[in-house]
């Protein structure tokens, strides 16, 4: 099989789905509940909990850190989330959710890192996620299936390790939202364009990563002969260098 290359992705937009998973939106709520500032709810929302991350995110060469600004890191505390993302294949504006399947280019799994400090600290003063969300080489991902090897999106699973203990497992089944629903709303509100990404959202397990984890991802597809591999993504937290800038001289 083919699959589509993650170095060959465009992307206009990389939307994200919050709270895409019961038991995950639980465990936030558990976090949060420490804070009275944040309001308290893990029932599943009207509408999809949308944010973006800018395409200066997408980290090329498998590897991610936290920022520093004026010399300090930003965050204490990077987590990973693992999301199967969805490649969307052309322009999709006002599309039913029984059509959007055929906007859909490719299947991959990614890992939407997230400063959780800086999102708690934005969820308390009700500022954007941007920084938490949206910082350089925060949005990593696999190489894509090409989607029309995939019968049934709902039996797609995915699962992380992190340095070889499994700590995150998740399948398209468990979504609030599925796939069709999303895209149908996000080609309703935005306009979909074709190359963009979406995460659909994490799973139960988040965690925090340390310099030098390494973090694996495979995405899988679920058939009554067992489990069929089909993408898988390797990256690993470095410590954020320090720019050195060379000067030519003449
Ligand atoms: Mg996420």
């Amino acid at each position: 099989m083919n699959l589509i290359s993650a170095a060959s992705l465009t992307p206009s937009s990389i939307y994200c789905v919050g709270k895409n998973y019961q038991l995950h939106a639980e465990e936030m709520l558990q976090w949060e509940s420490q804070n009275e500032a944040i309001k308290k709810t893990a029932e599943k929302p009207e509408e999809p909990i949308i944010f973006l991350k800018p395409s200066s995110s997408l980290s090329f060469d498998g590897t991610t850190s936290i920022p520093l600004f004026q010399g300090k890191p930003i965050s204490q505390n990077m987590h990973y989330e693992a999301e199967l993302v969805v490649l969307i294949g052309r322009d999709a504006d006002n599309v039913f959710a029984h059509d959007t399947l055929s906007f859909v280019a490719g299947y991959g799994v990614g890992l939407d890192m997230t400063l959780r400090d800086v999102q708690m600290s934005a969820k308390e003063k009700g500022e954007p996620w941007l920084k938490c969300k949206g910082f350089r080489n925060s949005s990593l991902v696999s190489d894509f299936v090409p989607a029309e090897h995939i019968l049934n999106s709902d039996k797609l699973a995915f699962e992380l390790s992190l340095n070889g203990t499994i700590v995150q497992k998740g399948t398209a089944e468990k979504m609030l939202f599925d796939i069709a629903s999303l895209i149908s709303y996000l080609s309703y509100i935005y306009g979909l364009r074709a190359g963009d990404l979406l995460f659909t959202g994490t799973p139960e397990g988040v965690g925090q990563v340390k310099n030098g984890d390494r973090l694996h991802a495979e995405l899988s597809l679920e058939e009554s002969k067992g489990k069929t591999l089909l993408t898988e993504l390797d990256a690993v937290i470095e410590p954020e260098q320090k720019s050195i800038i060379h000067l030519k001289r003449s």
